[in-house]
């Protein structure tokens, strides 16, 4: 006594016939899934470069001479995302580096930030 059960597509709701394994109506459904996809991913990865560009921008701005510090309220105050670099280097004696492509900063015990900016590239 099995009973059939109706498939939907899943992006307008018809009902599907055909192959069991299908998940769209139509191929202009299974277009409109496609982009509608691409496109979530498409802008999940600008938002985060775009964060990742205001990052370095803040920190070049405010480290002009190679060498500054800062409290980081004020990066804060001006939109840093502290969750966002591109990488992290450990000196031998634990100090913790973050960059942001070639800017990058540690951070003292007292809220202040040393800003430094990379010379060549380390992995
Ligand atoms: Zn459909």
């Amino acid at each position: 006594m099995a009973t059939t059960k109706k498939k939907t597509c899943i992006v307008c709701g018809d009902e599907i016939t055909g192959r069991p394994d299908k998940r769209f109506c139509s191929d202009n459904c299974r277009s409109t899934h496609h982009n509608r996809h691409n496109s979530d991913h498409t802008n999940f990865i600008r938002n985060i470069n775009n964060t990742l560009r205001k990052n370095r921008r803040i920190l070049e701005g405010l480290n002009p001479e190679g060498k500054a510090t800062v409290h980081r309220d004020k990066l804060l105050e001006m939109g840093f995302n502290f969750r966002y670099f591109t990488n992290e280097y450990v000196t031998r004696t634990g100090t913790v580096y973050r960059y942001v492509y070639e800017q990058g900063y540690t951070e003292r015990d007292n809220g202040y930030l040393t800003l430094v900016v990379r010379q060549a590239y380390v992995e």
